[in-house]
């Protein structure tokens, strides 16, 4: 059982596990959670907002702050490139936030070997395969080409699962709120 308050609250998956979908339901339910807003060079989607969802930034922008070692750390994914922004975090530090990331797999790794003692890793892990390619489906923002390569990608994330603090079996989505309220609960 954990005995130590977290400060950086990291939830992580294949593509269209629900991290997304956990991250809201998280922020919601704790006033005292703040999103971690990563850096990206993927072109915004319609209901998105600069320094809501992400920083948008072109890729000399995005490199310029990587080489400038502004980032804790970073991945190539499907062709865009994410990171997590040091600013972002030193200030929730300073303002004594808990901060949700919503990282993929890698990314959750090296929060961990960034910040061992402050971090913790919550794996959202599909019922099958085939939940998995029907959630990506009907979510319709990635074409069938996408939606393959995301599957592609998702046993090799699956497999990286073993390393998390907690792996929680994303199903019936309210037992999912449940478990991660109740895991979250006692970090705080
Ligand atoms: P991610 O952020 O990991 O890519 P999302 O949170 O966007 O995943 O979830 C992908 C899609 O699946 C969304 O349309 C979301 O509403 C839906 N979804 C997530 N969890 C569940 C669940 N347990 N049951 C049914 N649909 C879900
Ligand atoms: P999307 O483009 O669908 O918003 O995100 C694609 C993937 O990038 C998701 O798995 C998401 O969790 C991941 N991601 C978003 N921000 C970061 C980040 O800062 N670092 C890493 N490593 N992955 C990120």
């Amino acid at each position: 059982m954990p005995n130590t308050k977290k400060k950086l609250i990291v939830l992580s998956s294949p593509s269209g596990g629900g991290k997304s979908t956990v991250a809201r339901y998280l922020l919601r339910t704790f006033p005292q959670l703040q999103f971690s807003i990563s850096a990206t060079t993927r072109p915004k989607r319609p209901r998105e907002t600069h320094g809501k969802e992400y920083y948008f930034m072109d890729i000399p922008e995005f490199f310029r702050k990587l080489q400038n070692n502004e980032m804790i750390e970073s991945e190539e994914i499907f062709g865009q490139y994410y990171g997590t922004l040091k600013t972002e975090i030193d200030k929730a530090i300073n303002q004594g936030k808990t901060l949700v990331f919503d990282v993929d797999v890698k990314g959750a790794l090296s929060l961990k070997e960034a910040y061992p003692k402050e971090s913790v890793l919550i794996f959202l892990t599909p019922a099958d395969k085939s939940a998995l390619a029907e959630r990506l489906r009907r979510r319709h923002t990635e074409t069938e080409e996408q939606v393959q390569a995301r599957l592609k990608r998702a046993e090799m994330e699956i497999s990286k699962s073993t390393e998390f603090d907690h792996v929680i079996l994303n199903d019936v989505l309210v037992d999912t709120f449940e478990e991660v309220k109740a895991i979250v609960e006692k970090y705080l």
